[in-house]
């Protein structure tokens, strides 16, 4: 089958790990005709972020100290590789390749003593130039013809918004499937890096953090793949967070809306708009695990199995966030309220997680990051109140618990069996809302009581029986 899999940070941060998905990939290819993607190895984004915050308060030291630090590191694991000396050699120029020009970028950057948001995306692309590298000739290494490709290279053409870039599709499939089939064709195995393509000016562009996943499936999409595999250090998509219930299980299948609703509050983070590109082609994609292979992990498809279609799949907890409750003045019947209240968030760049508002349009209860809370507070008070606003309200330390999974549309009584079992152990629900997809119900309660409630719904769903 023609597959594309893609490897996150984690499963490529040592010269063992290399090593074994090398092998691992090796293996693949002999039945099956592999285009692998490659996120940057662990922390390596978080790394090149820090510089460009270096260089913007004119900290040029600290900066050049973590540029040391990444070529470093990259050398390292090229010398721990242990491959043998005509591959180490071509690895050593690959790499020296990509350094010079990061160097070069770097000497610029802090001169100007500026990163706008396209010489960022230019920056922050460079932990993916490095990390194919690394995983090509350990290929190469073993016998494989390989190629280490960046998005740009292999063709992946975006529109101009920086940092949050979009593939633009028609350009993108006919270049992508030109360069991959004529490789396919020589039996040469891509490593294409993930995150980050090019505009129409030949400006870098990266698609938001996590986009790797972005672009195995854009991959995927372009070249009409069977399957795409996503390689991570979890088992699967789950039934809870296995750091708080001990006996949450891995889901065998899910379908992409359920997926879609998981990817948001998981444990596994997979960048929002990884599905949209196989939702025309139903492209299969299979969560797995790099160090636990026998482990088929959870197959995510248009339409799973009849077995396998439950009313709730899935109890996830976005814990430590903040609720501000707006009430009063001019609100109720005043068309515009909310689009104000709303505009007033989005201009100081606080991202809004849950509403809810009552009929009486007399209340609106936003929740959103703890991080973000001064700010939205602030802007709020200094615009709003005493206008439309009469007073806020702000709750700390409050938990989204969600429940997932498509069985529950049309379902009565899901509700009813959620908060029952909410009321057993005592917990209190500070704010509930469910989509009229009926898809998910979220609501929300204490931190304190965040354990108990996902425990209680744990028990109550027997999701730890699930098939
Ligand atoms: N390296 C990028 C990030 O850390 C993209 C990815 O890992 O998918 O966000
Ligand atoms: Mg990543």
């Amino acid at each position: 089958m023609k597959l594309v899999i893609k490897f996150g940070g984690t499963s490529i941060s040592s010269a063992k790990d290399i090593k074994s998905v090398a092998k691992y990939l090796q293996s693949l290819s002999k039945k099956n005709q592999i285009i692998v993607v490659c996120s940057a190895i662990s922390g390596i984004t978080d790394d090149l972020l820090e510089i460009s915050n270096f260089i913007k308060k004119g900290n040029k030291e600290n900066a050049n100290r973590i540029v040391t630090k990444i070529i470093k590191k990259h050398k390292q694991l090229a010398k721990e590789s242990g491959l043998k000396s005509h591959s180490h050699r071509k690895l050593l120029e690959g790499l020296d390749t990509h350094i010079s020009e990061f160097e070069e970028l770097i000497h610029g950057i802090i001169l100007l003593e500026e990163v706008t948001p396209r010489s960022l995306d230019y920056l922050i692309s460079f932990g993916e130039k490095l990390s194919i590298n690394l995983i090509s000739y350990a290929l190469l290494d073993l016998g494989s013809k390989s190629i280490p490709l960046t998005g740009k290279e292999v063709g992946i053409v975006t529109d101009s918004n920086f940092g949050e870039a979009r593939p633009l599709m028609d350009t993108t499939r006919i270049r992508v499937s030109k360069t991959i089939d004529s490789l396919l064709n020589k039996k040469i195995i891509p490593v294409i890096g993930g995150f980050a393509g090019a505009d129409q000016h030949g400006h870098i562009t990266t698609f938001g953090r996590g986009g790797s996943d972005y672009t195995a499936t854009t991959i995927a999409s372009c070249i009409k793949a069977d399957e795409i595999w996503l390689m991570s250090d979890v088992d699967g998509l789950m039934t809870a967070d296995p750091k708080i219930i001990k006996n949450a299980k891995v889901l065998k299948e899910v379908s992409y809306v359920e997926a879609i609703e998981m990817a948001l509050f998981g444990a596994k983070q997979i960048h929002p708009r990884t599905f949209e590109p196989l939702l025309s082609k139903k492209i299969p994609m299979r969560i797995r695990n790099t160090f636990n292979i026998k482990n088929p992990g959870t197959l995510v498809t248009a339409s799973p199995d009849a077995a396998t279609k439950k009313t709730v799949k899935c109890v996830s907890a976005i814990p430590h966030n903040g609720l501000i409750d707006v009430r009063g003045g001019s609100m109720v019947g005043a068309p515009g309220t909310a689009a104000k209240i709303f505009s007033t968030l989005a201009k100081v760049g606080v991202n809004i997680m849950m509403i809810s508002q009552s009929p009486s349009e007399s209340s609106i209860s936003i929740v959103l990051k703890k991080t973000d809370l001064d700010r939205a507070v602030n802007a709020l008070e200094m615009y709003l109140l005493g206008k439309i606003i009469k007073k806020l309200e702000v709750t700390t330390d409050v938990s989204i618990i969600a429940l997932i999974g498509s069985g529950m549309r049309g379902t009565v009584g899901v509700a009813s069996r959620v908060f029952a079992a909410i009321e057993k152990k005592n917990v209190n629900v500070v704010m509930i809302a469910q989509g009229s997809s009926e898809l998910n119900i979220a609501f929300i309660v204490k931190d304190s009581g965040c354990k108990l409630a996902v425990q209680a719904l744990h028990d109550e769903f027997k999701l730890a029986k699930i098939n």
